[in-house]
Order: C-alpha cells, then sequence, then structure tokens
C-alpha cells in the first residue's frame, strides 16, 4: 500500500502535529494486551528526515488531505459526508435540531429529476457532518457543472421554471469560466497539477 500523509497525535507528546508518511503493515507483534491497536492496524511513520515509528496504531494519527487540511475536518459546502442509512452525500450546512442532542443535516440530491437541498434530523451520538473524503477542486466543479446541466435541461421546455433556467444557464456560465481559469493555471504551474489531478483518498 502506498504512502500517505498523516499528522502524529499519539502518546509521545514531543512528536504532536508533525507531519509524517504513514504505511500500514501486517503485524506479528501481538502489542501486549491492547487488541484495539492490532484491529485499528499497525502503522509505520517515516518523516522527511528519514526518523521513523514503528506499530504506531490508527487513533493516533490524523490523516491529511492534498489541501493540507485533516482528511476528516469538519464538512464545507460540497463535501463528501456519510449519513446513517442514506450512505454517503454532499453536505451542504446543518443547523440545530429540536433538542440539544439533535441537528438538521442539509445535503444535495436529486429527486423527481430536480437537484435540491434536503434535510434529515441525526443525532449527535449517530452522525456529524465530517468530510469523508477528499474532493479535488476539479471534481467539485464538474459536480456543479452536472448538477446545474441536469437543472438546464429540465427546466428547458417549461415557461413557469423560465427564471430557473435563466439563473442555471447563468451558473453554467460561470462554472465553466473557473474550468478554465483552473485549466489554465495548472498548465502555468505543473507542479500543481498532481495535486488537481487528486491523490486518490
Ligand atoms: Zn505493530
Amino acid at each position: 500500500m502506498a504512502g500517505f500523509p498523516v499528522r502524529y497525535r499519539g502518546s509521545i507528546a514531543e512528536l504532536h502535529g508533525l507531519t509524517f508518511t504513514a504505511t500500514v503493515h501486517d503485524c506479528d507483534d501481538d502489542h501486549g494486551q491492547d487488541i484495539t491497536a492490532r484491529d485499528e492496524g499497525c502503522h509505520t511513520l517515516v518523516d522527511e528526515t528519514g526518523r521513523s515509528l514503528a506499530h504506531v496504531r490508527r487513533s493516533s494519527i490524523t490523516p491529511i488531505a492534498p489541501d493540507g487540511h485533516d482528511l476528516h475536518r469538519a464538512a464545507r459546502d460540497g463535501d463528501w459526508i456519510f449519513l446513517p442509512n442514506l450512505g454517503e452525500v454532499r453536505f451542504a450546512y446543518q443547523e440545530s435540531g429540536p433538542t440539544r442532542r439533535t441537528r438538521w443535516i442539509h445535503y444535495y440530491a436529486c429527486s423527481g429529476r430536480r437537484w435540491g437541498i434536503f434535510a434529515r434530523l441525526v443525532s449527535i451520538y449517530d452522525a456529524a457532518a465530517i468530510r469523508t473524503r477528499y474532493t479535488t477542486p476539479q471534481e467539485r466543479l464538474t459536480w456543479q457543472l452536472r448538477m446545474a446541466l441536469d437543472e438546464l435541461a429540465e427546466t428547458y421546455a417549461h415557461p413557469h421554471l423560465r427564471q430557473a433556467f435563466e439563473e442555471h444557464a447563468d451558473l453554467v456560465e460561470r462554472l465553466t469560466q473557473q474550468q478554465e481559469l483552473n485549466a489554465a493555471a495548472v498548465t502555468d504551474a505543473p507542479e500543481l497539477a498532481g495535486i488537481v489531478a487528486g491523490q486518490g483518498w
């Protein structure tokens, strides 16, 4: 398995916050009585100076996404999140629920061939709006364009949806321009191409 970047947060306090490249390995060590460490998978960490740590448990590291933020940070508009009984959805926003232990999580979905923002009431113990995987800027744009094009197709033939049609026509125009700017930026800065192309998170 390829190495992936992580931030350390385990029991060695002086290493907290430092970044390493982690690899998972099959471990023959029984880790004493620590069954959790064995079940979570055992990692070897190496930093850029070559310093390495062996037998590091999953809960001692935080994966870092190509954008430099924690992979599983609080979700922002358009991020993938996981909702119980629903699966992975694109997060829109969240707000307080009717009780302290509940929360409304709003997400994008297609229903009846129209895109919209739907809401689900979740227990804070069952679900959290945490990014589940990294989305490259290009993937995000492609998704937004797909939504806007679907909306164009659905509103085109309906006079009473004229305004929605025109709004989405403007949106497609803006997103296309953004895509062209991004493509130009990648050509100007080839070292960014790998980041934009994504790292398989
Ligand atoms: Zn181990």
